[in-house]
């Protein structure tokens, strides 16, 4: 039997390709594997496309979640302060794990239905001297609103604070580039727009900011300057590496080169996007954010206002006919979402339209207007 099509924004649905990937055993010492490791770290890095020498890659087993604690608790000193810049649950976990390491840390909070604002931004910096870093997430996943990361990081840059940015349902999709774009660190995983299988994160960090990182973190396993300097000396990553995680990346990478890049990662999920909204809008279901801060990764739509609704029964309604949908994760307003990424194609799309409009007919809830 088929397996259903994730529609969730990570794990994701990946190709045959990928997973066939992990067919294969590797020793965590292995030269072949240590191979796979640095070219993997390299291809990375030409994602952001580095001058010389300016990033380094330091890859970390676990989830996203693990590699943001990382990155925070390495690259924030322990005198330092970090703001972060919240509109949704991602940026509010990155503020809590930074209080549960004890370090000091403020919150610009935006709600949950519209982008940063720069110039709250700006005069926040200018009236708390004391803030050493910003922390900002790029594609705000619990909704899908897109932040204005280019301005943010022109005014943290100007201020002279450091940036870090939570990229992990943008990296690889959309543009990112650390030639025109300053920041100290950028962090994304394995299973989201490069479409491999979850189990590894990791920091591309400015070599600079992780040389002075050493002795800065509260954790033997989060720490990057450790991670990395092990890395270094052996070619091997430090404790057991996720070796079959690392084999079906280095195969997605291999797929996204081969079908364009950045470029055309972002062509086919805004493609994907459109075609899901228009889909959406034929059946009379509401997307809630407006089209300018709408990221084409995940579509957070209304549930409709029936008093049949109930989405534990969607849900499974939808699962039968093979699709499976993601909880929407607003606090105000009842609502699921629809990720657009992954190894999918229209007539997935399609398909999972078409099993929403039955599941509803089910349901008993007509088609609003
Ligand atoms: C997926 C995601 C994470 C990490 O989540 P995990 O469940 O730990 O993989 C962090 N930030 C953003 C913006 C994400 O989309």
């Amino acid at each position: 039997m088929r397996d259903p099509i994730l529609l969730t924004p990570g794990p994701l649905t990946t190709s045959l390709a990928t997973k066939t990937a992990m067919l294969h055993d590797y020793g965590s010492w292995d030269a072949d594997f240590n191979r796979l490791t640095a070219s993997v770290c390299q291809q990375l890095l030409a994602i952001i496309d580095p001058a010389d020498d300016e990033f380094v890659c330091v890859p970390l087993q676990g989830s996203g979640t693990f590699a943001v604690e990382a990155a925070i608790g390495s690259l924030l000193p322990k005198d330092g302060k970090l703001l972060v810049l919240v509109n949704g649950a991602y940026g509010k976990r990155m503020a809590q794990l930074t209080q549960m390491m004890g370090r000091a840390c403020a919150v610009l909070d935006a709600g949950e239905t519209e982008a940063i604002d720069t110039e709250q931004l700006r005069s926040y910096l200018a009236a708390h001297p004391e803030i050493s870093h910003v922390g900002v997430i790029y594609v705000e996943t619990s909704t899908g609103i897109l932040n204005p990361l280019q301005q943010i990081a022109d005014i943290v840059h100007a201020s002279g604070r450091r940036l870090i940015i939570d990229a992990m349902s943008a990296f690889g999709a959309l543009p990112l580039n650390s030639r025109s774009l300053r920041f100290d660190a950028v962090i994304a995983s394995s299973n989201k727009c490069l479409e491999g299988v979850p189990g590894m994160g990791f920091v591309l960090a400015r070599r600079s900011a992780l040389m002075e990182a050493e002795g800065n973190s509260h954790s033997l396993s989060l720490d990057l300057h450790q991670q990395w300097t092990y890395m270094q000396r052996t070619g091997q990553w430090r404790y057991t590496p996720p070796t079959h995680v690392v084999a079906a990346l280095a195969s997605a990478l291999e797929q996204y080169q081969q079908a364009g890049a950045q470029a055309g990662r972002l062509a086919r999920y805004q493609q994907l996007c459109d075609h899901l909204l228009q889909g959406l809008q034929r059946l009379g279901l509401r997307s809630f954010l407006p089209a300018e801060i709408q990221a084409p990764i995940i579509v957070t739509v209304h549930a409709p206002a029936h008093p049949h609704w109930n989405f534990q029964q969607f849900y499974a309604l939808v699962k039968q006919r093979g699709y499976i949908l993601y909880p929407g994760k607003l606090t105000e307003v009842e609502s699921f979402r629809i990720g657009c990424i992954g190894a999918i194609q229209a007539a997935d799309l399609d398909g999972a339209l078409a099993a929403i409009a039955d599941a509803l007919a089910q349901m008993g809830i007509p088609q609003e207007q």
